[in-house]
């Protein structure tokens, strides 16, 4: 065997080694086609030029969603309901570590009130043990919007999960039997029991149950801390660790859960931060 030929087999594992290091490398911006819709106020998005090329962004310790378009580079951070108006601060970190903040005003957006009567008064005043359970599941939840994976491309402009009537009910400050309850953190689309619902953009399945509130649920990562959540499903027709394209069914509209009739509950999080699904419909 020449010593050229010797050099060529080893070539191929050699190179195929060099190049899974570099698709391991920290992305500095992930490619988009398209941005969501920019609106700083209290569960919306801000779409921020960052005029630098970060390696890393952070807001209020979460990590957050570096987006390229067209070459110029973006943070887009998603704003709690509870946060205050005001001046807030976004922390980007060049790729040598050098660091800088980029303050953004967020405006005030008055949400109004909805009350919601519900029979089962267990899912309005739930026992000990209920509780129990509560818990358990919002601790589980709370992993799943937490997680940051990078090896997924997220899409930021997205077809609606279910055809139906889309409520803008996004926010609400909610009373069910007449008590104040957390605001409501996603988009419910009404639709009759068993219509489809599919994955808006692609993304690997990290959770599935069935929880006291939420009902049959689905929790989709979509990567870079953008993460979707499906409730009150009739039933999932998906597994957890499972790759979804965009238009692939993972369920059906149902009425599990703390509801008032058949619908989907769809949240979308970012950073951590539950935030208008609205902003993300390409449509
Ligand atoms: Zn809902």
């Amino acid at each position: 065997m020449t010593r050229t030929r010797r050099l060529s087999r080893l070539s191929l594992p050699l190179l195929t080694l060099l190049l899974a290091f570099t698709q391991a490398a920290p992305a500095l911006a992930v490619p988009v086609d398209a941005l969501p819709v920019s609106t700083a106020v209290p569960g919306g998005v801000a779409v921020l030029p960052t005029g630098m090329q970060a390696g890393s962004a952070h807001y209020r310790e979460s990590r957050v969603l570096l987006a390229e378009v067209d070459g110029l580079q973006y943070a887009v951070v998603g704003i709690p309901l509870s946060a205050s108006p005001g001046t807030h601060a976004l922390e980007l970190r060049d790729a040598a570590g050098n660091s800088r903040s980029l303050s953004f005003t967020v405006t005030n957006k008055q949400y109004v009130e909805q009350r919601l009567t519900i029979t089962n008064e267990r899912q309005v005043n739930p026992n000990n043990e209920d509780m129990v359970r509560i818990n358990r599941e919002s601790a589980e939840m709370n992993a799943a919007f937490s997680r940051w994976d990078e090896s997924l491309q997220p899409v930021l402009r997205m077809r609606a999960p279910t055809e139906g009537v889309r409520s803008s009910s996004f926010g609400l400050r909610r009373f069910f039997n007449e008590q104040p309850r957390a605001p409501h953190s996603g988009m419910d689309i009404a639709a009759p029991e068993g219509t489809p619902i599919v994955a808006p953009a692609p993304g690997v399945i990290v959770a599935t149950g069935h929880y006291f509130f939420n009902g049959n649920t689905i929790i989709l990562d979509h990567g870079h801390g953008l993460i979707s959540l499906y409730c009150h499903m009739n039933t999932i027709d998906v597994t957890v660790g499972q790759r979804v394209e965009a238009g692939q069914q993972i369920g059906a509209v149902g009425q599990t859960g703390r509801v008032t009739g058949p619908h989907l509950h769809w949240s979308i999080n970012l950073n951590n931060v539950r935030v208008d699904p609205a902003l993300f419909l390409a449509d």
